[in-house]
């Protein structure tokens, strides 16, 4: 596999239907434990990616993800605009240098994303944050290129480490971001953000594994 912005494309249609699709259960988890935007954060970052189709068609993978960066920074307010630019600057970084040429390539370069995202935003994994979706998926991503996995065979352990990742926000105590204030408190709510990145990832692995006809 490849990446070129024409998948990008189409993975950000597939994504702004899908946090369409799971707006009650994101709104309600920011609601629970946060301010009630992040749905309609998420979602702009969605509209505006796929808005700037015609100013991206053709152009190579990092110059799109640069340009889709840049729009975020602009578009998605709260604590999730500077962490999505960041994950999508870093991941133009990385393709760059390496070509993005092979399924290894493309999961070495979303592990730089989430790289970038967790300097941003000075985080790790246990913190009841998007990390605890972004991190596993990312070392399943690298691990399961590696073991020269089908592409069908890396987007069911990648699905698989975006569930699990976001189950257990459930049981912890957030530390970063607006949830934190709540101590406790936040214990027994899923993180909105784990639920959006989950859905967002189980949208384009259902996107590269379907049927082209
Ligand atoms: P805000 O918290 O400003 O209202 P959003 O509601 O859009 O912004 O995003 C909240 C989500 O951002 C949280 O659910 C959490 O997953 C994520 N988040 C917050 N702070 C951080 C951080 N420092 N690192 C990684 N993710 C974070
Ligand atoms: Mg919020």
């Amino acid at each position: 596999m490849i990446l070129q912005t024409d998948f990008i494309l189409k993975a950000a249609l597939s994504i702004q239907a899908a946090i369409i699709t799971h707006k009650p259960d994101i709104e309600v988890l920011d609601q629970a434990i946060g301010d009630g935007d992040h749905f309609i954060n998420v979602l702009r970052g969605a509209d505006a990616i796929v808005s700037m189709s015609d100013e991206l068609t053709g152009l190579p993978a990092d110059e799109a993800l640069n340009k889709i960066a840049i729009k975020l920074l602009s578009t998605i307010g709260g604590a999730a605009g500077p962490l999505f630019a960041s994950f999508f600057m870093g991941m133009a970084k990385n393709i760059k240098q390496n070509g993005g040429h092979d399924t290894l390539a493309i999961a070495v370069a979303f592990a730089a994303g989430v790289q970038a995202l967790i300097k941003r935003g000075k985080g790790k994994v246990g913190e009841k944050t998007m990390l605890d979706v972004l991190v596993p998926v990312a070392h399943t991503f690298i691990f399961s290129a590696i073991e020269n996995k089908t592409v069908t065979a890396i987007c069911t352990d990648i699905k698989t480490a975006a569930e699990d990742g976001l189950a257990s926000t459930r049981d912890l105590i957030a530390t970063k971001g607006r949830a934190a204030g709540l101590g406790e408190r936040s214990i027994g709510h899923l993180d909105a953000g784990a639920k959006s990145c989950q859905v967002m990832i189980q949208a384009v692995c259902n996107l590269v594994v379907q049927p082209l006809f």
